[in-house]
Order: C-alpha cells, then sequence, then structure tokens
C-alpha cells in the first residue's frame, strides 16, 4: 500500500517547504523506505521553462528534459533519485489535459467542472507518478501558500485523497512561519494559527505542523501550536536556521519527526539504514570541516538573485566537501566590466573565474572578458552551457584571428557565426519545451583532461539550449589548440571544450550542476575547484 505525504505552507511563500519535504523523504530513506516527491505549482504556466530565472529562479531540468521548478533539484540533491517531469505538475497542464479531453468528446453531455473534473486529473497524476516510481511512500508539495486561489484546486484535490486512501495511508504535513519580534524576542505563533485555520475551512486538519522559525521553538510557543492547531504536542517540530540546509532532516530526525511519521502511517522500518545515515552525516561534516578556501568570481548575468544558481552553488558545495575546500562563491554582474574595463583586473584575486548559463545579448560582452583574462592569465575557467559557447566566441576573436566572430543569439549578422542555432531549431515557432533538452550522451576523446575528470568514455548530462558549435568553424578553432574532448555520438555537435596549454580551462555545452548530488559531485565542478585549490597552494598562499 503506498503512503501519500501532502507538504502544505502557511503564512508566506519560500518559507522551505521545498527542504522540509525533502528532510522528510530522507528521514524515511534512513528508515529504508523508497521514497519520491511531487511538486504542485499552481501557475497556469505549462511549466517552468518560459520563465525569467532572474524572478522566478532557476530552471531545473531533469533526465527527461523537463523543464521545472528547482524544487526538484532539491528532491534530487537530497534523495540522490533521478525524477521525471511527471514530478512536477501545473494548473496549465492539469486544464491543457482536461480541455483536449472535453474537445475529444470523452464528457460528452457533461457539464466540464473544477470538481470533480479538474481535481480528477489532479489525483490521476499523483497517482500516477506513486505507480511509475513503486515507491513505498509518495510526498506531494502544495507550492504557495495556504488561501492562494490558484492553490484551491490541489488542496481540494489532495483533501479528496484522504477519503480515497484511507487515513492510515495519508498524512498531512503543514509548514508555516513562527517570526520573532525583534523588540522582546517573543515568538509569534497567531499568522500559523490562522493559516492552520484557513487549512481546515477548505478540510484539510494537518496532523503535523513544523514551524519554520529563526530558533528552536520554545516550550510556550510549541504548547500553544499544539492547543491551536489541535495535534498533539509530539506532531510539532521546528526546522530553525541552520549553517547548511544539509542539516535539515538531522535536526528534524532529533526531535523525532521521522520516527513520527512512521508510527503514524503504519510504517515499520525493516531496519535502520545505518549507511545512508553515516553517508549523510560525513556529507555535512566533511562540508562544514573543510581545510582550505578558495574563492571563485562567478560572472553572470543573474547575479542579484541567488536562487537563479542555485544547483550550481550546490555542486560547488558537493565538490567542495570533496576535497575539503569551501568554495566562496563572488557574483559578479557581468557588464560590470563592460562599463569600467579596468575592473577586469580585480579577477587577479580570484582562484576561478566561472561564467554560467544565460539568454540574450546582455552581459555576454562582460563575460568575454572575464574568459580572456582566464585564459590569458592561466586562471582555472570553468564555462557552463552559455559559458561554453562564449569561451568559442572569445578563442575564435582573439586566438583565431575571425574578427568579429560572434554566436547569431548575439549577433545575426556577424561574419562568423561560430555558434548558431540548431538546425532543428529553425522550425520551431513555439518558445516552450523546444530547447534541445535532458540528458543525452557524450562521447569522451580518451587520454583528455575531460577523460581524466569522467573516467569513462562513455557519459549522459543534462541540457538546455537552442545555440551551438557551428561544426563548419571546428577544424580551424581545433588547429588553433582548442580541443573538443566530447561529442555527440554522431560527432557533430561539440559538447566539450579544453585548453591542453592551460593549468584547467574547460567548458561544456551540458549542465553538470542538474546531476551534482551530496557525495557525487559533479566531475566537471570537481575538477574546477581541485584545479583553483591546487593553484592556490602552489602559489603558496
Ligand atoms: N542561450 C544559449 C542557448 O540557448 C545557452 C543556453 C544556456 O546557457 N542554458 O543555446
Amino acid at each position: 500500500m503506498v503512503k501519500y505525504i501532502f507538504v502544505t505552507g502557511g503564512v508566506l511563500s519560500s518559507v522551505g517547504k521545498g527542504i522540509v519535504t525533502s528532510s522528510v523523504g530522507k528521514m524515511l530513506q534512513f528508515r529504508g523506505f523508497s521514497v519520491t516527491a511531487i511538486k504542485i505549482d499552481p501557475y497556469v504556466n505549462v511549466d517552468a521553462g518560459t520563465m525569467n530565472p532572474y524572478i522566478h529562479g532557476e530552471i531545473f531540468v531533469t533526465d527527461d528534459g523537463g523543464e521545472t521548478d528547482l524544487d526538484l533539484g532539491w528532491y534530487e540533491r537530497f534523495l540522490d533519485i533521478n525524477l521525471s517531469k511527471e514530478n512536477n505538475v501545473t494548473t496549465g497542464q492539469v486544464y491543457q489535459t482536461v480541455i483536449e479531453k472535453e474537445r475529444r468528446g470523452d464528457f460528452l453531455g457533461k457539464c466540464v467542472q473544477i470538481i470533480p473534473h479538474i481535481t480528477d486529473e489532479i489525483k490521476r497524476r499523483i497517482r500516477m507518478v506513486a505507480k511509475k516510481s513503486g515507491a513505498n511512500v509518495v510526498l506531494t508539495e502544495c507550492g504557495g501558500t495556504v488561501g492562494d486561489i490558484e492553490g484551491l484546486p490541489f488542496l481540494e484535490a489532495i483533501r479528496q485523497m484522504r477519503l480515497e486512501e484511507g487515513y492510515e495511508n495519508t498524512l498531512y504535513i503543514h509548514v508555516a512561519l513562527v517570526p520573532i519580534l525583534d523588540v522582546t524576542s517573543e515568538m509569534k505563533t497567531k499568522p500559523l494559527q490562522h493559516s492552520v485555520n484557513e487549512l481546515r475551512r477548505i478540510g484539510i486538519q494537518p496532523d503535523i505542523i513544523v514551524s519554520r522559525s529563526a530558533k528552536m521553538i520554545t516550550n510556550e510557543a510549541l504548547e500553544k501550536i499544539a492547543l491551536f492547531g489541535t495535534i498533539p504536542k509530539e506532531a510539532v517540530f521546528c526546522s530553525y536556521n541552520v549553517s547548511t540546509i544539509y542539516k535539515v532532516p538531522l535536526i528534524l530526525d532529533e526531535q523525532g519527526m521521522g520516527d513520527y511519521i512512521c508510527k503514524r502511517l503504519g510504517l515499520i522500518p525493516k531496519q535502520i539504514n545505518v549507511g545512508e545515515i553515516e553517508k549523510w552525516r560525513s556529507f555535512v561534516n566533511a562540508l562544514e570541516n573543510c581545510k582550505y578556501d578558495i574563492r571563485v568570481a562567478l560572472v553572470g548575468k543573474y547575479t542579484g538573485l541567488i536562487d537563479s544558481y542555485v544547483s550550481m552553488n550546490e555542486a560547488f558545495k558537493h565538490a567542495g566537501a570533496a576535497c575539503s575546500t569551501k568554495v566562496i562563491i563572488d557574483f559578479i554582474e557581468a557588464e560590470r566590466f563592460e562599463k569600467s574595463p579596468e575592473k577586469i583586473n580585480d579577477l587577479k584575486e580570484y582562484d576561478g573565474i566561472f561564467v554560467p548559463y544565460g539568454f540574450g545579448p546582455r552581459g555576454t560582452a562582460g563575460k568575454m572578458m572575464a574568459i580572456q583574462y582566464a585564459r590569458e592569465n592561466n586562471i582555472p575557467f570553468l564555462g557552463i552551457c552559455y559559458g561554453f559557447q562564449l569561451a568559442v566566441v572569445e578563442f575564435a576573436r582573439n586566438a583565431c584571428g575571425l574578427e568579429n566572430a560572434n554566436s547569431t543569439e548575439i549577433d545575426e549578422n556577424t561574419p562568423h557565426p561560430v555558434i548558431d542555432l540548431m538546425p532543428e531549431q529553425h522550425q520551431t515557432m513555439y518558445k516552450g519545451a523546444t530547447m534541445r533538452l535532458g540528458a543525452h550522451k557524450i562521447i569522451v576523446k580518451e587520454g583528455t583532461l575531460a577523460h581524466k575528470l569522467y573516467g569513462s568514455t562513455e557519459i549522459y548530462e543534462r541540457h538546455r539550449h537552442r545555440y551551438e558549435v557551428n561544426p563548419e568553424y571546428v577544424e580551424i578553432l581545433e588547429k588553433h589548440g582548442l580541443i573538443f574532448s566530447g561529442r555527440s555520438p554522431d560527432g557533430r555537435r561539440m559538447e566539450i571544450l579544453e585548453l591542453p596549454d592551460k593549468f584547467f580551462f574547460f567548458a561544456s555545452q551540458f549542465h553538470g550542476e542538474f546531476k551534482s548530488r551530496p557525495g557525487k559531485p559533479s566531475p566537471e565542478y570537481y575538477g574546477f575547484v581541485k584545479a583553483c585549490l591546487e593553484r592556490k597552494l602552489n602559489r603558496g598562499e
């Protein structure tokens, strides 16, 4: 029998539901259960792919090419599982399916309504993920805040699931903010009480309440939450601020949350998976007790919103923990170098230069200045996706003498379109889900840096791009010393570049960060961090 856990949020968004959901999954894994996780996003977009990362945060890409909410990234990193695009359910998808069915005539004669047709489709999607995953426990996180108009059909659907699946197979967890007043240092539970009331009004009585607060809640606050939430004191937990979010499953487990959930759902742990707990603890320890530190300049376009680069940030943590190195990332707006070119010399202070993904012309000149600086001063460089493409443009211009070489994304009339739209992209008019997406096979050339890092000649990495290296320029680029050490199986699509005469100059068309996990860092990030550290130690700093 599958068990369903639903996570809702109260008081305000960004309260850490994603981390609590991931942590619940981790606690269940500690007890030997298999889990999967679904994120519900009540917006009308079909997927996150067309949203601006600068406002909504990074778009996470799954193996099967889903452009999803960044919470799926947290689920994958915490639970070490590969999710599908089906694990992200949106209003857009639900309505699209129901409307298609209506047009086909599936509901002939009936009035199509939110209840039962929309709610049925929501439940169908949740159960489909349950079935396909074969997991013991399915976690479903409802995005947004209880009370939002657009979230209502989803809450109604999960309310119905209790009736259909049974009390012993369903569990509602409500996560809400408990602020602490500056003046009196008092913990205020009133907003949380109101959000619980709002949830009850919809027909859901939470089984567990997680208070999200800066510090561990006081006994007094805990008792109030239990009393007004109509739950036992043992069912109130606190997700307080910790030095790293990877600690959250540990602090919740210490409070007894894992045991409480199992008891409530009648899940009898076959045996505690000590190996899993130890693995997690040792990662947290490694992360927190690094012997070294390095400073990396991230030269990008979305630097005002850290969430735009969340998987990259985490990939650096995983890579850093694996070589006892704390990676300090300075977010530098690429346009700064365009406005004040002399500022490029600030990069001297860094142990490595990193150019992430991006779209459109803004900031590309500044990014290329940073790439050139890295190349000419032999500073370790890692480029991802746009960073890879811009490294090709920079090399074409400054090392191959191809004047005004460019990507046609930046200049359609460039005399040397070294980066160009992929042929199949010419036919697409639609912007949604039409990029080259998801995991694709890459053939790695033997004896190269890429081969050393990946330890294999065949790898799979995740993609999200419309442009690529123009095959017509491969020969001239390689003649000048650049090596394409990773290519698509047919050989025509360039996937990895490196400059063998440099200490570490590496870039990929794919995004290694999407597959990076605690204890299993992405090889390209790991190689870069290690190179930055080696260079720093060699310089005797
Ligand atoms: N804008 C580039 C492209 O579409 C790179 C995309 C990216 O960095 N994800 O190909």
